[in-house]
């Protein structure tokens, strides 16, 4: 098993990944709520029927569990769900002492860290991420749910008290959420650590290669994120690099409808865009064509012939990342350099559409 911790602000904690971890979770969650003597189990209607039981196993007699699963998909992350899920919280008796635990991918962990976030003004909750995109949501304390207004918009910041993380129960992702967490990987890699980018640009070029060095890229793409977020855990500076890709990406996302594109799907497209753009502004030289290929190599689809520009300008502007309606581009203008730039609606339009055409 391998640890590392993540600085938080109040607190420091470990993230322990491992093979078949799951079975320990009593005994690892313990060591850091110690006294907890009922404990919460969040999970979905996918991952529960594979890996619960091992879960509640783990856990010695003395200790009371409660689970509560929720339907497989982004919809669970809605106020009728949140409020389910407290109102079972408040009939377990849950109290300060009580420990919420989310287990399966960023839905349910950003679901069951508002829950608990927000329970009794907040108890502590651990994450035992169950997809590879969880890597990244599962470090840096943000929960949240959906408002019908703006996908996250309700949520807190709450870290929490250990991130457990069985790679085993990543053996039944569907190869799309493969693709869709390792874009996040290669997120980290471009903005921050120019040496792994070099590494996975070599060693990755299929999805049956990034299954088989899942461990070892878990752990440097979580210090990377744990790093960002213990310059800045509330998000007033350098936490917004981790945006990179994101600024068409969500646009992508939400114009084509959500689940057409997998988040880290549209995030890759988003990040090619992104090193075009910062050499159309002269601020970089990515050989985009050696990008790109990389990134079809490894199956992302890449092809939004159906999106127009124009919506897809339109959905960006809706987004929070913009501000006072200018365009606010994260780019990398080398391997592991990354800064934040406005830039005029007139250049990302007519990027869009050389973009789309390709
Ligand atoms: P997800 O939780 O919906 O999981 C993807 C799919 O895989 C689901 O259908 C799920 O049921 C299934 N699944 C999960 N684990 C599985 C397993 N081991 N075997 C088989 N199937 C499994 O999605 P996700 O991609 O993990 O997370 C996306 C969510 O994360 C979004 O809501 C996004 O907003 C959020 N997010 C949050 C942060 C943050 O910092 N809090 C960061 C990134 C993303
Ligand atoms: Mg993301």
């Amino acid at each position: 098993m391998e640890q590392l911790f993540v600085n938080a602000s109040l607190s420091s904690y470990p993230v322990y990944i491992g093979e078949g971890i799951r079975s320990r979770t009593g005994e690892l969650l313990l060591s850091e709520a110690k006294g907890a003597d009922k404990v919460f189990v969040i999970t979905d209607s996918a991952v529960g029927p594979l890996y619960l039981e091992d879960v509640v196993q783990s856990f010695p007699d003395h200790v009371e569990i409660f689970t509560f699963t929720v339907e497989s998909g982004e919809a669970s992350k809605s106020f009728a769900e949140y409020e389910r899920i407290l109102t079972a919280m408040l009939e377990s008796g849950l109290d300060r002492k009580s420990v919420v635990t989310a287990l399966g991918g960023g839905v349910v962990g950003d679901l069951a860290g508002f829950a608990a976030a927000t329970y009794m003004r907040g108890i502590p909750f651990v994450q035992m991420p169950t997809t590879l995109l969880a890597h990244d949501s599962s470090v840096g304390g943000k929960t949240g749910i959906n408002h019908p207004l703006g996908k996250n918009m309700i949520g807190a910041f709450h870290q929490p008290s250990a991130v457990i993380y069985d790679v085993e129960m990543l053996q039944t992702l569907p190869d799309k959420e493969w693709r869709s967490g390792f874009a996040e990987m290669m997120k980290h890699a471009y903005i921050k650590d120019a040496s792994f980018l070099e590494w996975l640009q070599r060693h990755i070029t299929t999805i049956e290669d990034v299954k088989t060095s899942a461990v070892s890229m878990l752990k440097r793409s979580i210090q990377v994120k744990a790093d960002v977020v213990a310059l800045d855990e509330r998000e007033t500076g350098v936490r917004a690099h981790l945006n990179f890709g994101h600024t068409l990406g969500h646009a992508v996302e939400n114009t084509a409808g959500y689940g057409k594109w997998a988040h880290g799907e549209a995030v890759a497209a988003g990040m090619l865009f992104a090193m075009q753009l910062s050499n159309e502004e002269g601020l970089s030289a990515w050989d985009t064509k050696k990008e790109k290929e990389w990134l079809l190599s490894l199956g992302y689809p890449l092809v939004m012939t159906e999106l127009s520009a124009d919506s897809l300008l339109r959905a960006m502007k809706k987004d929070k990342k913009t501000s006072a309606g200018v365009f606010t581009f994260v780019l990398v203008t080398e391997p592991g350099e990354t800064i934040t730039k406005q830039i005029p609606d007139e250049t990302v339009h007519r990027l869009l559409e050389s973009f789309i055409e390709r």
